[in-house]
């Protein structure tokens, strides 16, 4: 179903007047956990200010170790919600149980469902009963079959409003927190016609480098590039070393707008 064969033209996510996998590109930004209403609404200015539509904020944290921050769960969907609607947003949140997908669209307008998540096929099979869009990342070994597969599952279930995002895969090198997989980019948009984000945070897991990883994707022909905020990382209770400051994010977002990739 997610084949370019079975469907020539793009899919296109319409989200409160925002289309992702259309003629236009689409900035996406957002802490990576909510922490608190008033964290939230730091950075939902900082997106007005700059002319995003869309924030993307954790309320559910998959986290490699059971003692970190969980994540403030229904609480930050309340959150999210809230603010969206005083700043004019769309949001995006993981999503990391089957029982809470049908509730999601009570607080949000698109699930994530997070890397380590992208067999969870139950998982998976619930979200394509979800009556809002599904942004499915790709898992942290995922091979492109194993990707397209996984949004295969979501589309069979009855859910074809997909989008996909590269996050980066896991290879030997050190010196960045994944491999950003670019060539991702143009194969997925051959083989689909969802559209097809980057996420340069996890990804890259260095903020000397998002910059130009950005206009990357862009060249590349990704719909959408994903990046998170903080009011103050240091303190951040989830990425806290590669969460860019509002300053960071503005000179962030002059840089891609400067490149002329953005269109
Ligand atoms: C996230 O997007 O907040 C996240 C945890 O990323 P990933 O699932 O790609 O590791
Ligand atoms: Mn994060």
């Amino acid at each position: 179903l997610v084949s370019r064969k079975n469907q020539p033209e793009n899919t296109v996510i319409e989200l409160n007047g925002t289309s992702i996998g259309g003629s236009t590109q689409v900035m996406v930004a957002g802490p990576c956990s909510v922490e608190s209403y008033e964290q939230l609404r730091i950075v939902a200015a900082a997106l007005k200010e700059a002319g995003i539509k869309v924030m993307r904020g954790g309320a559910f944290k998959p986290r490699t170790s059971p003692y970190d921050f969980q994540g403030l769960g229904i609480e930050g969907l309340k959150m999210l919600k809230a603010v969206a609607k005083e700043f004019g947003l769309s949001t995006i949140s993981e999503i990391v149980h089957p029982a809470h997908i049908e509730i999601a669209a009570d607080y949000i307008d698109v699930i994530q469902i997070g890397a380590r998540n992208m067999q969870n096929f139950e998982l998976l099979k619930e979200a394509g009963q979800a009556k809002i869009p599904v942004l499915l990342k790709r898992g942290i070994a995922a091979t492109l079959e194993e990707f397209v597969h996984a949004a295969e599952y979501i589309a069979v279930s009855g859910n074809s409003n997909l989008m996909l995002i590269e996050r980066g895969i896991r290879t030997y090198e050190k010196w960045t927190r994944n491999t950003l997989d670019i060539s991702a980019v143009p194969i997925l948009k051959q083989e689909t016609h969802l559209p097809v984000l980057v996420d340069v945070t996890h990804s890259t897991g260095r903020k000397d480098i998002m910059l130009p990883c950005a206009k990357a994707a862009l060249a590349a022909g990704a719909d959408g590039v994903m990046i998170e905020v903080h009011p103050d990382p240091q303190t951040a209770l989830s990425d806290a070393a590669q969460q860019l400051d509002i300053p960071q994010f503005i000179e962030f977002m002059n840089g891609v707008r400067e490149s002329g990739l953005l269109h």
